[in-house]
This record gives structure tokens, C-alpha cells and sequence, in this order.
């Protein structure tokens, strides 16, 4: 009986997601299939949409990426030991320009020099880079975004922490979930991707927010 009603669960969790994904990619196809048919009636139009068109395939393409992240098994992890420091700097250097023209400042708080950390480096700086995106967007003009370091001779714990508007408890509950996004051109696929990184990573993430006051997340990982 308990079997059957898990079973059943799995079922409409899977149509939920294949609904939602069918839709997040229909509707930058629908955007695509319009703009080529106004340019294909219009050829003196074209150059006006050639840039929506990009931006529309660019969407699909990250999403089909992140959908084939959540389908990539655990055995597929490969450790190696990484420095952790070049870790952080690729992710800082890889986000900040975007930082610079908001005028935001990003910065690395740590207590580290040369920790090293047995991890798979794609993965992590994918998790890394998902969370500094997230506070980066969420600061606006302006803002901060820190990403702190602390190790333990067990532990290496990385907080991504911003000055922005914050979230509330329902907020808090709901991020990760498929498709959970505020924002006009997201995915609500990051914070979900990182999660089941982590996770298949042995480690935790946490959040950490109050409306207005900023947010904090905290991903914990075995050295
Ligand atoms: P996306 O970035 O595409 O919206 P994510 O899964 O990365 O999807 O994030 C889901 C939602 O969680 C965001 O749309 C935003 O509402 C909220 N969120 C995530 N990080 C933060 C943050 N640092 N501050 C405020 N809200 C956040
Ligand atoms: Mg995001």
C-alpha cells in the first residue's frame, strides 16, 4: 500500500516536471518560430531580431543543460584534489566583470591559503557559480555579494552572502523547487541543480534569510 502511494507520487512528480520542462522550452520556441517568420515575410526586419533569437536559444540551451546535470548519476563524480583557492578565483574572475558593470562589490573573505579539497571542480564551480549569479541578480545596482571561506581539518564551508531584499520562510521553502523563480528571464533551475549537487557531493546547503535583510547560504562539504 505504502509502496503503491510513493509509487504514484514518483508518477505526477514526473509529469509535473515533464510539463514544465515541455513549457519553459515551448514558449522560447514559439518566441523563435514567430521572429524567423516575421523575418523570413520581412528580410529588412531580420537584423532587429537576430539578438532576441540568441537570447531565446541561449534560455533553451541552459535549460536542457541543467536538466541533463539532474539526470547525470552519482558514480559519474570524478574526485580529484583541487586547490581551493582556484576554485574561488575562477568563479570571482568568471563573475566579475557582470559585478563591475552593476557597480557591485564582490568580494572573498577567507581563512585559507593553500587547503586543499577533494572534489570534482566542474561540479563545484557550478554550484558556486549558481549562487554568486543568484546574489549578484538579487543585490540590483550597487550592492554587495561576499563569498566567505572557512575550513576545519574535516570541513570546508563556503558562504555566498548579499546585501539584497532577502526571503521570507515561504520563500525559503519553495526555493529549489522546479521551476520556483521571481525573476522575469529565469529558469528556477539553479538553486534546484546546486541542491542535488551538493547532494550527491555528501554535503548541505543552507539558507539563511530575513525579508529586507539579505540572504546567506551555506554549502558544507567533506575536505
Ligand atoms: P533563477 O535564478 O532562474 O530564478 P534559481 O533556482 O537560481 O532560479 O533561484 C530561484 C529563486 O530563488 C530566484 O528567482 C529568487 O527568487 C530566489 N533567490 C535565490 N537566491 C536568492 C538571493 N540570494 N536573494 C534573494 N532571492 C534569491
Ligand atoms: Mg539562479
Amino acid at each position: 500500500m505504502v509502496q503503491l502511494k510513493e509509487k504514484s507520487q514518483q508518477l505526477s512528480t514526473i509529469s509535473q516536471m515533464s510539463a514544465g520542462i515541455a513549457h519553459e522550452i515551448k514558449n522560447p520556441l514559439t518566441a523563435i518560430k514567430g521572429f524567423l517568420q516575421i523575418g523570413a515575410a520581412n528580410p529588412e526586419l531580420r537584423d532587429n531580431y537576430q539578438e532576441i533569437i540568441l537570447d531565446e536559444v541561449n534560455r533553451i540551451e541552459t535549460i536542457v543543460q541543467d536538466f541533463m546535470m539532474l539526470s547525470k548519476p552519482k558514480s559519474s563524480i570524478q574526485l580529484e584534489e583541487v586547490e581551493l583557492h582556484q576554485v574561488i578565483s575562477y568563479v570571482k574572475r568568471l563573475l566579475e566583470p557582470e559585478a563591475e558593470e552593476k557597480e557591485i562589490k564582490l568580494t572573498v573573505e577567507s581563512t585559507y591559503s593553500d587547503e586543499k579539497i577533494m572534489t570534482e571542480p566542474k561540479r563545484l564551480n557550478q554550484i558556486l557559480i549558481n549562487l554568486v549569479q543568484n546574489a549578484i541578480d538579487a543585490v540590483g545596482e550597487a550592492g554587495e555579494v561576499s563569498i566567505d571561506v572557512k575550513t576545519s581539518s574535516e570541513y570546508i564551508t563556503i558562504s555566498v552572502s548579499d546585501n539584497g531584499p532577502g526571503l521570507t520562510s515561504q520563500e525559503i521553502a519553495k526555493i529549489g523547487e522546479p521551476f520556483f523563480t521571481t525573476k522575469e528571464k529565469g529558469t528556477g533551475l539553479g538553486v534546484m541543480v546546486s541542491k542535488k549537487i551538493v547532494s550527491d557531493l555528501n554535503g548541505t546547503i543552507e539558507y539563511e534569510s530575513e525579508k529586507g535583510e539579505g540572504t546567506t547560504v551555506t554549502v558544507k562539504l567533506a575536505k
